[in-house]
Parts: structure tokens; sequence; C-alpha cells
């Protein structure tokens, strides 16, 4: 930790709250991906720290009764920052904010952007969770997703971030690639587990609307929407306009459900446990931003596309890259401390901001905190909205008892989801959206 990071005496008086930081810069488009991403120069990298840094001091004041419990910067390709650039942006929340002493932050990073002097810098500057995104360790499938990195490039990094002094590493995996096997997606988890890394992310591709796989495969929300965790299997076996590509399949769909059933089974054998739908961690290594989202803890989006949850209020900040720079960027808005003009959040920067019913904070409360293997408590739940969870939701949660998706232990009143329930988390979590308020 930086020795210039402010730690207030009164920490324990201030409620928690997550700041998550956008870098939204990658070396080139991976073929499936619709995040807000996108190569940058340079010098629009650096444009893009000083506007960020000016974003954050301007809206610190706003946060003097917070005490910020967790960081997570995120992208894009946040190592594609160097280590001054990095070093740059936590000193600025840490002069800003008021920041735990034992704050867990967390930096995503991509094999092929990150070196050994990086990885020391990163560390230095405080970062204490790194996330590393290898998807695969065959490096035929790491090309059919567009990725920029080889399995040997990864592991060179993994390796030299251990020797940088990470000691809660995680790794994100994914499963359903085109061409990948069950052999391959095993053996992909053999060799990521064998690594010890604390926590293992395990998602499904997701073919997003707008990226080059969905030209290629096409939709593959099945029918009766009951697909696994979030993937919804091709059901007419066409992958889409693929045939004619000369591209690799999509697995096909009962293969894809062996991936995902075999995921757990194998992680918990390895000594992971799963905390959340997708997401397996050792003992004490949960992410904890992540789960203060799953939770409904408060957060603070900066950068492009950054979304907030602060006070029931939900609101994000513009994706548009150049509007941003421009209105951070812009000498009139702000004076030599660098902080920019009173109405500049609500009237440029800010955008979707919406309140939340509180219809919607439940709905809310029920479809995140059930991502979580706890579940949610039905005790917290009648604190938090002064209504017994049986008068909101009594209908649903019985049907979904009956069906064998969700258990409601008595003891201690929480409720989470069955193996079953996990499997077709899409249906079950959907139940919880409530009719709309007249
Ligand atoms: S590295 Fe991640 S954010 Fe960047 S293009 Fe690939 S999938 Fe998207």
């Amino acid at each position: 930790m930086s020795k210039k990071q402010s730690i207030c005496p009164a920490v324990v008086e201030k409620r928690p709250l997550g700041i998550y930081i956008h870098i939204p810069f990658c070396v080139r488009k991976c073929l499936y991906c619709d995040f807000l991403s996108m190569p940058g120069t340079n010098e629009t990298i650096a444009r893009y720290i000083k506007a960020l840094c000016r974003q954050i001091k301007t809206e610190a004041p706003a946060y003097t009764d917070r005490r910020i419990n967790t960081i997570f910067i995120g992208g894009g390709t946040p190592s594609l920052l160097s280590g001054e650039q990095l070093t740059e942006i936590l000193q600025t929340v840490f002069e800003a904010f008021t920041v735990d002493a034992d704050a867990e932050i967390t930096m995503e990073s991509n094999p092929g952007t990150l070196t050994a002097e990086k990885l020391c810098a990163y560390r230095k500057a405080g970062v204490n969770r790194l996330s590393m995104g290898l998807q695969s360790t065959e490096n035929q499938l790491l090309k059919a997703l567009g990725r920029i990195h080889t399995w040997e490039d990864f592991l060179e990094n993994f390796y030299a971030a251990r020797k940088a002094g990470f000691t809660n590493i995680n790794i994100d995996l994914m499963s359903a690639l085109p061409g990948q096997t069950l052999a391959d997606w095993m053996e992909t988890l053999r060799k990521a587990a064998e690594l010890s890394p604390e926590h293992i992310s395990a998602y499904s591709l997701i073919i997003e609307e707008g990226t080059p796989f969905y030209e290629w495969y096409g939709d593959r929300d099945d029918a009766d929407g009951l697909g696994t965790n979030g993937q919804d299997a091709d059901t007419d076996g066409t992958n889409g306009q693929l045939a004619a590509s000369g591209w690799p399949a999509l697995p096909p769909e009962d293969e894809e459900r062996q991936m995902y059933a075999q995921t757990e089974s194998f992680l918990n054998r390895k000594g992971y446990k799963r905390y959340e739908i997708s997401n397996y961690a050792k003992e004490g290594f949960a992410c904890r931003h992540n789960v203060g989202n799953w939770n409904r803890t408060d957060y603070l989006g900066f950068g492009i596309g950054a979304a907030s949850l602060v006070d029931n209020r939900r609101f994000r900040v513009i994706a548009d890259l150049e509007r941003y720079l421009e209105y951070c960027l812009s000498e009139a808005e702000g004076g030599e401390e660098g902080c920019l003009g009173e109405d500049f959040l609500v009237g440029k920067l800010h955008e979707e901001i919406h309140a939340l019913t509180a219809q919607e904070q439940m709905e809310e409360f029920m479809f995140l905190g059930l991502r979580l293997t706890e579940g949610i408590s039905a005790k917290v739940f009648a604190d938090t909205f002064g209504v017994p969870i049986e008068e909101v939701y009594g209908e649903v949660l019985q049907r979904l008892k009956k069906q064998e998706l969700i258990v409601w232990n008595d003891q201690n009143q929480q409720i989470s989801l069955t193996a079953r329930g996990v499997d077709v988390s899409n249906y079950v979590l959907a139940e919880f959206l409530l009719e709309e308020e007249e």
C-alpha cells in the first residue's frame, strides 16, 4: 500500500462504498467481445487518465461520509497502462477518498500486455488482487477467439505475478468455445487448477449481438429459456451461418451441459468452493468487490460507461469516449486544482439516472442475491423492506420449492438455489421480476 493512502481514524463510522474504474483500451477487439473496449493510441490513453483523475477529484467531495472498502480496475485491458499511469490513478483515489487500510484492490489484466516490471509497479501502487484473462489453455482455441496471447505467454506472466508478490490471483476461463470438446475443457480446468490460483471464474461463452461471432454463429437462444448458466444452446444444430464459413462449430448442447456440470465437481476436488454461479475460490478468497455488487453494496463508477449504485440510485457515465475527454479536459470547466464545475456531473457526465422504486429494489435483492451460493436471507429482506418475504414472493417461492429449484433453510432463514436451480438459473432468477406497478 502506498504511504500516501489516507486512513481516517473514524473509519468504522463511515458506510462502505466500492469503486469501479473502467479502462476501455485493448490491443485489438476479440471476436466475441461486446464490452466497452477499443484500441487506443498512447496519446489517447494519456488523455483518458488525465480525464479519469479529474472525474475522481470532482466527485470525491460528495462522499466524505464513505469509506472505500474495494476498488476494481476493469476493462478493457487495464494492463495496457504503464506502472506510472496506474500509480497516478490509484494515488488520485487514495488522496481524494478515505480508503480502508485492508481494501481489496483488484486489477484486470491480459497476458501479452504484462511484464515483470509492470507487475512490480502495480503491486507497489497498491493492487493486491490480480485478475488474469486466460480463457483457455489451448492455443488453437485462443486463436479462434481472437485473443492476442498464447498459453505460454500466460504462464510466463503468471509466474512473474507470483514473483512480484501477488498472493491473490484470479484466472478467467471460458467454456463452450468454437471447436472445444469436453476433454479440452477439462484439460483447461486441470492446467489452471494445477497453478493453484486463489480464484477461478468459469463462464460459458455468450454469443452477443453486434460481434463477429454473432454473425457467424447466430443467436443461440433456445426455445424454453432453460439454458445453462446464461448460455443457451443452439437448437437447430446449424450454428447460424457457420456451416458455410469454415469456422469451427460450437459444441452441441449436451456437451456444453456436461462441461458446465463437471466444472463444479472438478474444482471442488481441487479445493475451490463455488460461491456464485460462475465463480470459485479457495477459502477466504471470494472477490469482495463482486460479492458487494451481488449484495447491492453501493459502488461508484469512474471512466466511460461505468455504472454506479448509490443510495438506491443507479446511474452511469456516458459511454462516448470523445465526449468524455472533451468534458473532463475542458479548461473552461475546471480550475487550477483540476476539479470540474458543479453542474458538470448531472448535466453532462452522468446519464440513465434512475431512482429505484421499492419494487425494483426487491427484485434486485432477489435476482442478484440468489446468484450467491449462500443465497439471500428472509430476515434481511424483512428488515430492509419492512415486509415479510412471503407477502411479496410467497407464491413464487412455493412453486420453485416444489420444482426443487430453491431450498429454504428453516433454521437460518436463508433461501438459495439448488444444484438444479443453478443449472437453470436464468429461468429461476427471472421469476422474481414482479408485475409492473400501476
Ligand atoms: S481483451 Fe477482453 S475487453 Fe478486450 S477485446 Fe478481448 S474480451 Fe474484449
